[in-house]
C-alpha cells in the first residue's frame, strides 16, 4: 500500500532540476540503445547507411546532437533546443533569422563578441543595431513605438558581462510583445545557464548560451545552444544550422552532454562561493559588481527573475596600477578568459577561479572574477595575500588569530578598516575553525502550572523550568561539513559549508548590532532562505527534526555570516543535540532544543565569552543578564522557524529558568511578563506524568474560543478565577516570608482549583483523570492538574517535601502499571548552562600516551545512553555555568 502511494506521489510531481539534469533520457522509441548503455554512445560517423532512416549525413543530424539536444530541451522547459559549435555560432544562426533592412535594439553593455558580429551584419547584411540601456526597460519604448522603425530583434543579457547589469527580462519582453508582436526577443543567458534562469519561461523568444562555460563546466570544448518553443522559428533555426553546417560535433555532443549532467552541483558550489568572495570584497570598500549583494543595483529585478547571482563577479579598485598588482600577485587565481568552468588545481592557463583585467571601454582598473569549485577558503586567502601584496589593503592590528584589515584607498581618501578573523602569512590561523574546539550546553524545558488556555484570552499564566534538560554538543571538526545529529529522532545530516545558499542570508541578522543584542523580537525568519533550506533535508518525513535542522542552519548561517567580517568564514562543526525531556510532550522540548543549540553557535563561535566557572556557585547565576538575553534573542528566532508563531514563553523560562509569570497583550492592554528568579536548592519537587494520549492542541484551543463565544457567562467567570489562581501561585512563589509546608499546602491547592476549571473549559481527558485518581487516592493523597494546552496529554503532582523516596518510587510505578510514563523533577531551577568540554581519557590517552588522565567522561556515551543517565553523563562534565 505504502509503496504504491509514494509510486502515484512521485509520478505526479515533475522532477526536480538536479534530477533532471543528472538523468539522460529519450522517450523516443528510435532513441532506444539497443545495448541500454548507461552513457549515451558518440555516433562518430559522417554518413548513415540506407534510405529513409531517421538519419543520413551528420550535417543534418547525429543521434549523440540529438540525445543532447532533447535534454538541453527537457532542462530548459522549451519545445526546440539546437547545439552547434560556439556561442557566437548561436547567435549568428539566430541573426540569420533577419533579413537586409531590419533593426535591432540591445543592450549597450553586450558581450564584445556580439558586438563584433553585428557590426559584421551592419556593412555586411544591412541590419542596423540601437544600442540602449537595458537596465530601464522604458528605453526600449521610444524605438519600439516609432512605426519607422523596422524592428525585428531585441537582443538582451542579464546580468551583463563584466558589468552584471540587470535587464527586466520579464517586463521588457511584455512591452515588446505590446508594441511590436512580430519582433523577437533574444537572451544570451550565458551567464545564467537554465540552472538560475529559464528566460522563455519570462516571455521572451529564443535563449542562446555558449554551451563553452557552464554547460560544459570543464573549458574541454567549445559550444553553442538555442532554445525556443515557437515552431516556425525553430523551422528557421535548423534551415539555417543544416545549410551552414555549424551543427556540434557527435564528440562535442558527447562531452557537452556529460557535461550538463553536473550543472546545478556546479553552480551551487561555484555560487556560494562567489556569494562569499563578494561579500569580502565588498566589506573591504571595493565597488563590487555582483547582484548576490544587497547594494547591487537591479538585485530585486535579478531575484524575480532568476534563481541565483551566478559565479561572476567584478570589482574595481580605483587605480588601474594597483589592480595590475592585485591580478600579478594571486598564485591560485589564473589569469584567463571565459568562465563557467570548475577548476584545474593544478594546470595553470586554463584556471577557472580567474581573473579577467580589462583595458578598454570599461573602467580601467575593473577586475572580473570568475569562480570554480575550490575550497572558497583557499580563494578567499589567495586573493587576500594578492591585495595585502598589491598594497591594496594593508595590516592595522594584529592580535592572536584575529586582524584588523584596511583598504588602502588610492586617491586618499577615507579608510575603512575590517576586523578579520586571520591574516595571510605562514601563522594564519587555519580558518574556518570555532572559538571553541568543543563546548556543551544544556536548556531546561518547562511545563506550564497554571493558566493554560485562559492565557489565549489573556488571562496570566505561569510557566517553571523544569530540571529535564536539552543537552547540545558542539564540536569542532575539519572537513568543510557542518553536521546536525539528533539521536533522539533518529537524524542525523551534513552539508558542504561551500554549497549553503549563503547569498540568501538576511542583511538585517548580520550587523554587528545584531550580533551584540540578537534579533529583534519582531524579526520574522525569510521565507525564501527556509524554503531553500527545506530542499536540502534528505529525511523530509521526519518533520519534527526538519523543522529543528531547519532552525539550527537558518542560526548558523546567519552567525557565520555576520562573524566572518571580512567574509563569512563558516566553522566546520558537528552538533549532536540530546533530550533528557520528552518530546513533544508540551514540556517544551523544541525551546529548550532552540535555547541549547543558540548558546552552543554563540559561545563556541566566540561571540559570548565562556563565562568562568568559579562565578557558577553564587545564588544569581554564573552567566551575565545580557549574555542571556542575547541567546533568548536567537532562541526567539529559531522558535519561529520551527513554530511560525511562538509565544516566546518556553524559550524565555529555558533561558532564564527559574519561573514566568506572562500575559498576552489583547485590545486595549499591554502584555506582561515577569521573569521569577530561579531559586537555587529551594526547587519544588513535581512529578510529571506523560499519558501518551496524543491530542490535537489547535481542536482544543479553537474550542475553547467557541464556547467563550457561545457561552460568556459560563466561561468568563471561569476565566475570572484562573487569573486569581494565577495571581495567588505568582505571590506565592515570590515570597520569601512564607511558611515553605504552608506554601505547598497552598500550591496543591491551586493546583486542584485549576484542573477543576480546565476540565469545565472542556478540556480535560479520562487518561488525565486516571492520573488524577491515582495520585489523590490512598496513600499519596497528592493534587494534580493536567498541564499545558493539551496537545502533549501530560500531568503535573506537586511533590510535597516530606513525602519520602520510597512512597514516590511506589507511586510511579503505580502510574507505570496503567502505562503512563513519569519523570520525576525539580521546578523553578537554572535556566541554561555552558561548559568547555577537554578531551575525554581516552582521547588524552591516544594523544599523551596517558600522562595526563581526564575526569571527562566518555564521548561516545553521550550519543547513546538515554534518560536519567543522559542527565547523569552531562551533569557529570565539570565547570558547568548556569543562567
Ligand atoms: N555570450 C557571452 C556572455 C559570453 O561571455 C561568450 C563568450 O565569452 C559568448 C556569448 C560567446 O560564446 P563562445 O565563446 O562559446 O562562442
Amino acid at each position: 500500500m505504502q509503496l504504491t502511494l509514494l509510486a502515484t506521489r512521485t509520478a505526479a510531481r515533475p522532477y526536480r532540476f538536479a534530477t533532471q539534469c543528472a538523468t539522460v533520457d529519450n522517450p523516443d522509441p528510435q532513441h532506444k540503445d539497443q545495448y541500454g548503455s548507461s552513457s549515451v554512445p558518440i555516433y562518430q560517423t559522417a554518413t548513415f547507411k540506407g534510405m529513409g532512416g531517421a538519419y543520413d549525413y551528420t550535417r543534418s543530424g547525429n543521434p549523440t546532437r540529438s540525445h543532447l539536444e532533447h535534454h538541453i530541451a527537457k532542462i530548459s522547459n522549451a519545445r526546440h533546443a539546437f547545439a552547434v559549435t560556439s556561442g557566437m555560432g548561436a547567435l549568428d544562426v539566430i541573426f540569420r533569422l533577419l533579413k537586409p533592412g531590419d533593426e535591432i535594439i540591445a543592450g549597450n553593455d553586450l558581450y564584445g563578441g556580439s558586438n563584433r558580429l553585428i557590426g559584421y551584419l551592419k556593412t555586411h547584411g544591412g541590419i542596423t543595431t540601437h544600442h540602449v540601456d537595458t537596465t530601464d526597460p522604458s528605453t526600449l519604448v521610444p524605438l519600439l513605438q516609432d512605426p519607422s522603425r523596422k524592428v525585428a530583434m531585441v537582443l538582451l543579457e542579464s546580468p551583463t558581462n563584466p558589468l552584471l547589469q540587470i535587464a527586466d527580462l520579464e517586463t521588457i519582453a511584455r512591452l515588446v510583445r505590446t508594441h511590436r508582436p512580430e519582433a523577437l526577443v533574444v537572451v544570451d543567458n550565458t551567464m545564467m545557464s537554465p540552472y538560475l534562469c529559464r528566460p522563455l519561461e519570462l516571455g521572451c523568444d529564443v535563449v542562446y548560451d555558449s554551451g563553452t562555460k557552464y554547460l560544459s563546466g570543464h573549458h574541454d570544448l567549445m559550444a553553442g545552444v538555442i532554445t525556443c518553443d515557437r515552431d516556425d522559428v525553430a523551422k528557421g533555426i535548423a534551415f539555417t544550422i543544416n545549410s551552414i553546417g555549424n551543427g556540434l560535433s557527435p564528440f562535442d555532443a558527447f562531452l557537452l552532454l556529460r557535461g550538463v549532467k553536473t550543472l546545478s552541483l556546479r553552480i551551487d558550489k561555484q555560487q556560494a562561493n562567489s556569494v562569499l568572495i563578494a561579500q569580502y570584497l565588498d566589506q573591504l570598500g571595493f565597488k563590487v559588481n555582483y547582484p548576490g549583494l544587497p547594494s547591487h543595483r537591479g538585485k530585486a529585478v535579478h531575484d524575480r527573475i532568476a534563481s541565483g547571482p551566478g559565479a561572476v563577479l567584478s570589482f574595481e579598485t580605483g587605480d588601474v596600477a594597483m589592480s595590475e598588482r592585485i591580478v600579478g600577485s594571486a598564485r591560485l587565481w589564473g589569469i584567463s578568459v571565459s568562465f563557467g568552468c570548475i577548476n584545474f588545481s593544478h594546470v595553470s592557463r586554463t584556471k577557472l577561479s580567474c581573473f579577467k583585467f580589462y583595458k578598454r571601454n570599461l573602467p580601467e582598473d575593473l577586475i572580473r572574477l570568475c569562480v570554480g569549485i575550490e575550497d572558497p577558503q583557499d580563494l578567499v586567502d589567495d586573493l587576500e595575500a594578492a591585495l595585502l601584496e598589491a598594497g591594496a589593503v594593508r595590516v592595522v592590528d594584529e592580535a592572536g588569530a584575529r586582524a584588523t584589515l584596511e583598504r588602502v584607498r588610492p586617491d586618499g581618501g577615507d579608510m575603512k578598516a575590517v576586523e578579520l578573523k586571520s591574516v595571510g602569512g605562514q601563522e594564519r590561523v587555519k580558518a574556518g575553525r570555532p572559538a571553541l574546539e568543543r563546548v556543551m550546553t544544556s536548556a531546561p524545558g518547562k511545563v506550564i502550572l497554571f493558566g493554560e488556555h485562559a492565557v489565549v484570552h489573556g488571562v496570566t499564566a505561569i510557566a517553571g523550568a523544569i530540571d529535564l534538560r536539552c543537552y547540545c554538543l558542539a564540536e569542532a571538526r575539519s572537513d568543510g561539513q557542518i553536521s546536525l545529529d539528533l539521536p533522539d529522532l533518529g537524524y542525523s545530516q551534513s552539508w558542504d559549508l561551500s554549497t549553503l545558499p549563503w547569498h540568501l542570508v538576511d542583511p538585517a541578522l548580520t550587523s554587528s548590532s545584531c550580533l551584540k543584542t540578537g534579533p529583534k523580537p519582531d524579526q520574522a525568519p525569510s521565507t525564501e532562505l527556509l524554503t531553500l533550506l527545506a530542499n536540502q533535508f534528505v529525511h523530509q518525513d521526519q518533520l519534527k527534526a526538519v523543522q529543528a535542522a531547519q532552525a539550527f542552519l537558518y542560526l548558523y548561517m546567519h552567525l557565520a555570516a555576520a562573524q566572518g567580517a571580512g567574509a563569512p568564514r563558516p566553522a566546520a562543526q558537528s552538533f549532536t543535540v540530546r533530550s533528557g525531556l520528552p518530546i513533544s510532550a508540551g514540556l517544551g522540548s523544541s525551546a529548550a532544543f532552540s535555547v541549547a543549540v543558540s548558546s552552543a553557535l554563540l559561545y563556541s563561535h566566540g561571540v559570548l565569552p565562556l563565562p568562568s566557572s568559579s562565578s557558577s556557585g553564587d545564588a544569581k547565576g554564573g552567566i551575565d543578564r545580557a549574555h542571556a538575553d542575547l541567546v533568548n534573542a536567537h532562541a526567539f528566532l529559531a522558535e519561529k522557524v520551527i513554530h511560525g508563531t511562538p509565544s516566546g514563553i518556553d524559550n524565555t523560562v529555558a533561558t532564564l529558568g527559574g519561573a514566568v509569570a506572562f500575559r498576552r497583550a489583547v485590545k486595549g492592554r499591554e502584555g506582561r511578563l515577569d521573569v521569577i528568579e530561579p531559586q537555587e536548592g529551594r526547587g519544588i519537587r513535581f512529578l510529571l506524568t506523560d499519558t501518551k494520549v496524543a491530542r490535537d492542541t489547535k481542536t482544543l484551543v479553537a474550542g475553547v474560543a467557541r464556547r467563550k463565544l457561545e457561552e460568556p457567562d459560563t466561561i468568563n467567570p471561569l476565566f475570572d478565577s484562573i487569573q486569581r489562581i494565577s495571581d495567588s501561585a505568582h505571590s506565592l512563589l515570590t515570597s520569601s516570608t512564607v511558611d515553605r509546608a504552608a506554601q505547598l499546602a497552598e500550591l496543591a491547592q491551586l493546583v486542584d482549583q485549576n484542573h477543576a476549571h480546565l476540565v469545565s473549559l472542556g478540556v480535560g481527558h479520562a487518561a488525565l483523570e486516571a492520573v488524577r485518581s491515582t495520585t489523590r487516592g490512598e496513600p499519596w493523597g497528592l493534587a494534580t492538574k493536567l498541564t499545558g494546552a493539551g496537545g502533549g496529554g501530560c500531568a503535573v503532582t506537586v511533590v510535597p517535601d516530606d513525602f519520602s523516596d520510597d512512597s514516590l518510587a511506589s507511586l510511579r510505578s503505580a502510574l507505570a502499571s496503567s502505562g503512563f510514563e513519569t519523570y520525576s523533577t525539580t521546578v523553578g531551577g537554572r535556566g541554561f548552562g555552558v561548559v568547555a568540554v577537554p578531551p575525554s581519557s581516552a582521547e588524552v590517552d591516544e594523544a599523551e600516551g596517558g600522562a595526563e588522565r581526564s575526569k571527562v567522561p566518555e564521548r561516545r556515551r553521550f550519543d547513546e545512553c538515554a534518560g536519567e543517565e543522559l542527565a547523569r553523563w552531562a551533569e557529570g562534565v565539570e565547570g558547568w555555568v548556569r543562567a
